[in-house]
């Protein structure tokens, strides 16, 4: 058969010649634009034009500090269509981290949303690889200390609409690369090739997996910095789905206006999102309409059971729980009912949904403890395995590769039960077990049945030093406002639910929980914090 060359730039030619009337809905600090997959693709085009003017060649990487808006899809296309690697920066890293990160990739270009500025300004003296300073705005330039800086739009204006993306590059060339946010050490490079984003981005739109359509009305609200928006950008782009950006600084009200006002079908995000939008639904559901979504995606930590059961029985909101990391780019394995399991009992139904689910056509996966493979019996605990055709096998120069990659398969770092369906539940990161005199106790576990409470907004359990067990369990809490309960409460409601040696210490209650760069319970800074508490 002929050798179909796999390269992002079929997406937008595809989304320009098939879809030219469909739309982007994009929220910027102006306002929101409303631009055709033809507008989109001529300034795509005209971007790619700007950057070549300005020195970029292949393989050059040049990074993005943005939100999720139009001119951040621009770039989604243009850079790879050049055949240069988008490097999207988590721009909720530290300073620290993000100079590391641009001297690490050695960046030559960096498109900028003008609230990032004062971020460059600060670190602007160690970050010589950079040529150039894109400010992604049409308004005036701002006065500020970087060189050269130019405006996007009018580098689009001078630029020509007729650039033609590059097909003479092989189909596993750098097309994009994304920092691990890592919680601990410095962020780890994964690098996206041409081919790994195109067949991810296919099995995104199988009906039993994403199943995201040219029908459909997608708003990622994942940020366009974490693992590409999940892929979102480039699938929808190639299925000519329409798409609704959020924008910088967006709230759960604003989320549910645009998701009322553009008929949003599908929407993705980290489960405080949706922890957010909850809040905001119970207490004003009848300024919404909230009856066009068909899937709100949720990845990146555990959905809590209770969480998908408010969405769907009191607001009729249809959840999706996916896992994923950046390694993976990231979509891995998703949970939906299979056919014959739609009959099961409601309360059967939710708990298998609340798992993480089955793994997407296209990959392999395994798991594995101190004896070898482990029984896919719902029970055995290991760390999950992946393999495939969109799996990373390296970090980015970065010695830390072969920690992770090993015989062909990366090693997750989660651990999991795997049910004789293929179902799989993570019970937790190698990193943030409880391990309490040689046994293992899941805080995932804990923290769902917590956040199951009524008064419970949010929880997170950490393993503490322990003078006997070496580590206990010991639960942080949120109420949710005006919520009353106290521990002892909390106590008993966890009791009929599990072994007793799994049952907290302590539960101590706070006003907010300390949270990673992209929106994860922050749990190294909760254990650092309660590392006396039992001694
Ligand atoms: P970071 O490692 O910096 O958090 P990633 O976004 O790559 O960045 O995170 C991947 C990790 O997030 C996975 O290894 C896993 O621990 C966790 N994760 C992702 N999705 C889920 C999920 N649905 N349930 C539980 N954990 C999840």
């Amino acid at each position: 058969m002929m050798e179909g060359k796999l390269l992002i730039s079929q997406m937008m030619e595809r989304a320009e010649k098939l879809f030219p009337k469909k739309e982007v809905i994009s929220r910027t600090h102006s306002g929101i634009h409303r631009l055709t997959y033809k507008e989109i693709g001529e300034r795509t085009r005209r971007l790619a034009s700007a950057l070549e003017n300005l020195g970029v060649e292949r393989g050059d990487k040049v990074a993005t500090l943005a939100w999720n808006d139009h001119r951040h899809l621009e770039a989604y296309f243009a850079i790879p269509g050049m055949g240069a690697v988008l490097h999207t920066i988590n721009i909720r890293l530290s300073a620290e981290h993000i100079t590391h990160i641009i001297n690490h990739a050695e960046d030559k270009v960096l498109l900028v949303d003008p609230m990032f500025l004062p971020l460059l300004e600060a670190i602007k003296d160690h970050i010589p690889t950079v040529k150039a300073f894109i400010i992604m705005t049409d308004e005036e330039l701002p006065d500020t200390p970087l060189s050269p800086i130019y405006s996007y739009e009018d580098l689009l204006l001078e630029a020509s609409p007729h650039f033609e993306f590059v097909k003479d590059i092989d189909e596993n060339t750098p097309a994009g690369m994304c920092f691990t946010s890592a919680t601990t050490g410095k962020p780890k490079g994964v690098v996206y090739s041409h081919r790994g984003i195109t067949l991810h981005s296919l099995a995104m739109g199988l009906a039993d997996s994403g199943g995201l359509s040219e029908a459909d009305v997608c708003m990622a609200v994942v940020p366009m910095f974490h693992v590409n928006a999940w892929g979102l950008p480039f699938a929808s782009t190639w299925f000519g789905t329409t798409q609704v950006m959020p924008g910088p600084s967006f709230t759960p009200e604003l989320l549910a206006e645009l998701i009322t006002s553009e008929n949003v079908t599908i929407t993705a995000g980290v489960p405080t999102i949706w922890l957010g939008l909850l809040k905001e639904l119970d207490a004003n559901a009848e300024r919404y309409d909230m009856s066009s979504l068909r899937a709100v995606l949720c990845g990146g930590s555990a959905a809590p059971m209770g969480m998908i059961r408010a969405f769907e029985e009191k607001h009729n909101i249809p959840f999706v729980h996916a896992y994923g990391m950046t390694e993976t780019t990231p979509l891995v394995t998703l949970s939906r009912l299979k056919s014959y399991q739609e009959d099961l009992p409601t309360e059967e139904k939710l708990q298998i949904r609340a798992k993480q689910g089955c793994v997407v056509p296209g990959l392999e996966i395994k798991a594995v403890n101190d004896d070898g493979d482990i029984e896919w019996n719902g029970q055995d605990m290991g760390e999950l395995l992946v393999r495939g055709p969109w799996i990373a096998d390296e970090y980015y120069k970065d010695d830390r590769t072969d920690e992770a990659f090993k015989d062909g398969w990366l090693h997750t770092g989660d651990i999991v039960t795997i049910d004789e369906e293929g179902t799989i539940k993570i019970t937790d990161r190698t990193k943030d077990l409880v391990k309490s005199g040689g046994e293992w106790i899941s805080t995932i576990d804990l923290e769902n049945a917590l956040m199951a409470h009524d008064a419970v907004f949010e929880a997170a359990v950490v393993g503490v030093p322990h003078p006997e067990w070496q580590e206990r369990p010991v639960a942080a809490v949120v109420l949710k406002p005006g919520a009353v309960v106290d521990k002892a409460e909390l106590m008993e409601f966890l009791k009929p639910q599990f072994a007793k040696w799994w049952i907290p210490d302590d539960i101590i209650f706070m006003e907010e929980l300390p949270k990673t760069s992209v929106g994860k319970f922050q749990k190294n800074a909760l254990r650092e914090k309660l590392q006396e508490h039992l001694v």
